[in-house]
């Protein structure tokens, strides 16, 4: 293989990222060329380009002492350029070509011992545990998927993140935060082989990468990491306890790259964790098709908003006893270009992981406000409108003023708007909560606290709190007539809101006998399928106010 090879390597094979080259003789010397460096030296000025290990101009490491040889000098294999070197000789070389044809050389001893000095121990080692850290974890990594590629053996990445470790730190200091890092990595340590690599990429995420024979083998690695645990930790004399949860991934040869199986194992540890804190889970095709469908939603909700695909779906709430009209809640649609209506379980959680829920939130709020502006100049009615907030949007300083800004504009009075907050979202920052919640009643907008009975309310809070309205979770009303515990929930939620002096909501009301036994607990509203679903403005106008007319396009836009 010549130098014009290793240009033809990374030009044919785009998921070569790099190449790696490692010192045989001194095991953790690595240096990479990466895909970008080496272009950078065809295009640069700079001669050699970039040689990293994290990042590297390698123009400052050949121009010590290059040595040449052959540019037709065999390179061993595609991916890697493992260099023996003789003890006494450091006559190894590097060939770089440029599209010209010449050819530079790079002395790969001179490269092994500036790397020593610059990336010694420090940079390829976590301080706090001395565990190897992301850098030496993610090069171990490579050359261990080199090596099994040519063997034919089975790579194991286990992810551990700490449940509840934050939690930990705040209570009982960083010290006592520090000092049992160190210890999990012992505990985490001694359950590993020698030959396995178990490293600390962050805070409190530990990663172990194996070597295995049989796709099981990870099981029993996770499973002794998880009970390295079982026995409470002495921290500067207190008992802690502490769990994990532990993401797997396995993979044969290099088809996958190392950060990406590190986001895979993270991604199972993820589901994990939501699924059940201190257990494992492996990565499989489904969640990876999962990871990529998030990303295709995360990227087009932006351009989707610019293409103004987002509809607004009404349904009403109506009294339970006189089923009169009280409001309609506003739910989100995103209706794509094939005219597919996707749910808001489809992107909602998505836009509020990425940061797009503000945008997304705002529009929603704004449109709700101007729908429900529009019907009352029409006469249709003096209903509310609901609205959902999100957490992320509810803990944004800039909502107060945006809320304001609309509730103006659009000339709605005390109580015309009301915003539904999830009971879990509510209680996630009871103090800054409670200033926001207590602003918004001064703008007449009011509150309803959505979902109520999944989360763990403080009532003391709830009391607290200027609500107006209390929605009882779906499910139970789902399970009214099967269920014992729901019929008991439901009736003390809706005691609870009496109590509290404010209404209570039967969300999720498919038939006549529910909407009894609400009655008979004494709900004061309902809303769900048998009153109406959620539709667009144009057919709630036809089912519950026909006689008001649609306004021509003129008294719109005024
Ligand atoms: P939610 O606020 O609890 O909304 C009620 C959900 O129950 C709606 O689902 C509604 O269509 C559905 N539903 C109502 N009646 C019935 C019934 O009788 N039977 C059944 N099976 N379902 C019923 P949807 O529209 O899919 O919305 C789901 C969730 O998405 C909402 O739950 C809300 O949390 C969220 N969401 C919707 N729009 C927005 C929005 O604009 N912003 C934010 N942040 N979240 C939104
Ligand atoms: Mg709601
Ligand atoms: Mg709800």
């Amino acid at each position: 293989m010549t130098g014009a090879d290793l240009e033809r390597m990374f030009r044919d094979d785009d998921a070569l990222m790099s190449i790696l080259i490692s010192d045989t003789a001194a095991p953790g010397r690595v240096g990479l060329i990466t895909r970008l460096g080496f272009y950078e030296s065809m295009t640069g000025r700079l001669g050699f380009g970039w040689l990293l290990n994290a990042t590297r101009k390698v123009a400052a490491l050949a121009s010590w002492d290059p040595l040449t040889m052959p540019h037709d000098t065999p390179l061993d294999t595609v991916s890697t350029v493992v260099l023996e070197r003789p003890k006494d000789a450091r006559d190894h070389d590097l060939v770089i070509s440029w599209p010209d044809g010449s050819f530079g050389t790079v002395s790969v001893s001179s490269i092994f011992e500036r790397l020593a000095m610059e990336y010694g121990y420090e940079a390829t080692h976590d301080r706090l545990t001395g565990l190897p850290n992301r850098v030496l974890l993610l090069d171990r990594l490579s050359v261990l998927l080199q090596h099994a590629e040519r063997v034919g053996s089975l790579v194991a990445v286990v992810f551990c993140d700490l449940d509840g470790f934050k939690r930990i730190n705040d209570s009982l200091g960083h010290e006592v935060g520090d000092r049992l890092l160190a210890k999990v990595a012992r505990r985490f340590g001694s359950t590993v082989r020698s030959q396995d690599t178990l490293a600390r990429i962050s805070g409190d995420e530990f990663v172990v990468v194996c070597e295995i024979g049989s796709p099981h083998a990870p099981v029993q690695v996770a499973e002794r990491l998880i009970a390295s645990l079982a026995a409470p930790i002495i921290v500067k004399g207190h008992q802690v306890r502490i769990t994990t949860s532990v993401g797997i991934t396995v993979t044969h040869g290099t088809a996958t790259d190392p950060e990406e199986l590190v986001r895979e194992a993270d991604l199972a540890m993820y589901r994990a964790k939501t699924d059940r804190r201190g257990g494992f889970e492996i990565f499989d095709a489904a969640m990876h098709a999962r990871a990529v469908e998030r990303l295709t939603v995360e990227q087009e909700l932006g351009p989707a908003m610019g293409r103004d695909e987002f509809r607004l779906f009404y349904q009403p709430l109506v009294g339970a006893a006189d089923r009169r009209l009280v409001a309609f809640e506003a739910l989100v649609r995103w209706q794509l270009p094939t005219g597919r209506m996707r749910a808001p379980v489809e992107f909602i959680d998505i836009a509020e992981d990425c940061g797009f829920i503000t945008t997304l939130g705002a529009w929603v709020l704004g449109e709700a406000c101007r729908q429900l502006a529009e019907w009352r100049v029409r006469g249709a009615g003096d209903f509310r409108v609901g609205v959902n907030v999100s957490a992320r949007q509810f803990s944004d300083p800039g909502l107060l003023a945006y809320v304001a800004s609309m509730v103006e504009a659009c000339n709605l009075g005390p109580g015309a708007l009301v915003l539904e907050i999830t009971e879990s979202n509510l209680m996630q920052h009871v103090e800054t909560s409670m200033a926001t919640l207590t602003a918004l009643r001064r703008l007449g907008v009011v509150i309803s606290v959505d979902d109520f009975g999944t989360g763990y309310s403080s009532l003391a809070y709830l009391a607290k709190i200027p609500l107006d309205s209390v929605k009882i979770d779906k499910s139970f009303v789902t399970d009214l007539e099967s269920n014992h515990t729901s019929r008991m929930l439901a009736s003390t939620v809706i005691s609870l809101a009496h109590n509290l002096g404010v209404r209570s909501v039967g969300e999720g009301v498919e038939n006549e006998n529910q909407l009894a036994i609400l009655m008979e607990m004494g709900c004061d509203l309902v809303q769900g399928y048998l009153i109406g679903r959620p539709h667009p403005p144009e057919q709630v106008e036809q089912t519950w106010f026909p006689g008001t007319a649609r306004p021509s396009p003129d008294d719109r836009t005024s």
